[in-house]
């Protein structure tokens, strides 16, 4: 039967190792999440770094105050994870430097 390069289900989206649930739980199998959170496929767990370094590169804009700024369809996202994202990089990087001036420092809470 020729099923080739129709990907199947339950298997490693990289090197088509099969899983089935159990691997999930056990985490041989993983999902890599893009930027905002859509699934880009399953990946057994010797792929599962390379994939998440693979879209985090695909989506790596530029870095700013030593943090990584993403962007996914037009919306830029301060570190990879954020739930929220911004419609230019300007916006972006001023929500970057505002968290910075909200880190309480070292000291202020001593009594
Ligand atoms: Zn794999």
């Amino acid at each position: 039967m020729e099923k080739k390069k129709v990907r199947h289900k339950l298997s490693c989206n990289n090197c088509s190792k099969p899983f089935n649930m159990h691997s999930f739980v056990i985490r041989e199998a993983r999902i890599v999440r893009d930027l905002d959170f859509s699934s880009t496929g399953a990946y057994c767990s010797d792929c599962f770094h390379e994939a998440c370094k693979s879209i985090k590169e695909k989506r790596f804009v530029e870095e700013y105050k030593g943090e990584a700024i993403y962007m996914k369809d037009g919306r830029y996202a301060p570190y990879w994870g954020a739930s929220y994202a911004f419609d230019n990089i300007d916006d972006c990087k001023k929500r970057m430097e505002m968290k910075g001036i909200a880190v309480t420092p070292f000291g202020m809470m001593d009594i």
